[in-house]
């Protein structure tokens, strides 16, 4: 039996009580195709704090080095909200995580099914059938690691501070690529987002995207839109987008717009792909829902487990190859949403049901 190596950080709030049930789902799907799971699990963000007085011990680097991928919950909570901005547990766990691994490329789908146009803020008409398109992030470039970045006092008596925006072609290229893979597996369409009118970074962005498409992936229908223009275009017209490709800080508020926009948190996941591979040569990756550790709901058992479930999904497609496995994870999941089986967050009316009958429901259509 084959077996399937990556690390379990389950972190704080909702985290361990999605992640348990993400396991047994991910266990039995495996199991019938022939697959066995080697996790091991590694406290991470609050918990972490608590257990070993950091957020990211040296001993959860080292599991997560030794896998093939991470499976992350989430963290942080009202707990630890009091402790020093550098001590937090996002901050101090996952940033460093992404650091450490080179996660540059953020992978997160927004995707809303019909039944489910209701937990939109747009009016229904405007995305009849839902939302299908991703959002390709670059995570290690730009303003939030250009160097100088640095605050200072002026000889006048006055205060400035700076952040520095660079990029390189070579970093441009590799999340371009991303975007390419991903649009390959869809509708062979790549809006990128830039801001050319204005910073020097998005004119080299805008030329090495137009150059890197036309030699390499001239099937792929390519077009560029300014930043603040895609803000409203997302509002006014998701369906617009197949794949969304832009770097660090417009990606950051680009895809926190379009999870809005696609609904509940509790529906929505994300990858994030490193340079490295790993042992089985596929990418290395942290996934991991795109919301947080809903304090408000945690410890009662009725958090929404699909998001967790899904990057698990995309755990199995991009760092094991296990394409079709993810797909029939996918399908399931549609199904019992489909078929009204619904936590809190999405219910719209139904009666909604714990995490726990939401896994059954999602168990019994694997
Ligand atoms: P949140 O995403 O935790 O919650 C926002 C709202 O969405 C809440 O009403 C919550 O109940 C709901 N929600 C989120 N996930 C859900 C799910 N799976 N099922 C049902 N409902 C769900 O955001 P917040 O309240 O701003 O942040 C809470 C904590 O989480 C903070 O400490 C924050 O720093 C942390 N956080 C962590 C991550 C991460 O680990 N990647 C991301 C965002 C926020």
């Amino acid at each position: 039996m084959k077996s399937l190596k990556f690390a379990v950080l389950p972190g704080d709030g909702i985290g361990p009580e999605v992640m348990e049930v993400t396991l047994e789902i991910l266990g039995k799907v495996l199991s019938d195709e022939g697959y066995s799971i080697d996790a091991t699990h590694a406290p991470v963000g609050g918990a972490a704090i608590d257990q070993a007085g950091e957020a990211l011990p040296e001993s959860t680097v080292k599991i997560c080095e030794d896998s093939d991928a991470i499976l992350f919950g989430s963290v942080g909570g009202p707990k630890w909200e009091s402790l020093p901005p550098a001590q937090q547990p996002e901050r101090a766990s996952l940033l460093p995580l992404r650091k450490h691994f080179q996660l540059f490329a953020n992978i997160r789908p927004g995707l809303l099914y019909p039944e489910l146009v209701a937990a939109s803020p747009l009016k229904t008409e405007r995305i009849p059938d839902g939302i299908d398109m991703v959002c390709i992030r670059e995570l290690t470039g730009g303003i939030y690691f250009g160097q100088p970045k640095e605050r200072r006092d002026l000889d006048d008596g006055d205060v400035e501070a700076l952040d520095t925006m660079v990029y390189k072609k070579s970093e441009i290229e590799r999340i371009a690529e991303v975007a390419a893979q991903t649009a390959l597996a869809r509708g062979k369409r790549v809006c990128s987002v830039d801001k050319a009118n204005v910073l020097t970074t998005s004119v080299l962005w805008r030329e090495v995207v137009t150059a890197f498409f036309a030699e390499k992936y001239p099937e792929i229908e390519l077009s560029h839109m300014y930043v603040d223009n895609a803000a409203m275009q997302l509002a006014r017209d998701p369906n617009q987008f197949d794949v969304l490709l832009t770097e660090n800080m417009f990606g950051d508020i680009l895809s926190d717009e379009m999870g809005i926009v696609c609904g509940s948190l509790g529906m929505l996941c994300s990858a994030s792909l490193g340079l490295g591979t790993n042992s089985l040569g596929n990418p290395f990756g942290l996934y991991e829902p795109a919301g947080g550790t809903a304090p408000d709901i945690a410890g009662l058992g009725v958090a929404n487990p699909c998001a967790q479930i899904l990057s698990g999904a995309m755990m199995l497609r991009f760092s094991f190859g296990l394409n079709d496995i993810a797909n029939r994870i996918e399908q399931a999941i549609k199904e019992t949403v489909q078929a009204g089986t619904r936590t809190g967050d999405i219910a719209f009316g139904l009666e909604s049901v714990n995490t726990r009958t939401m896994a059954d429901a999602i168990l019994s259509r694997l």
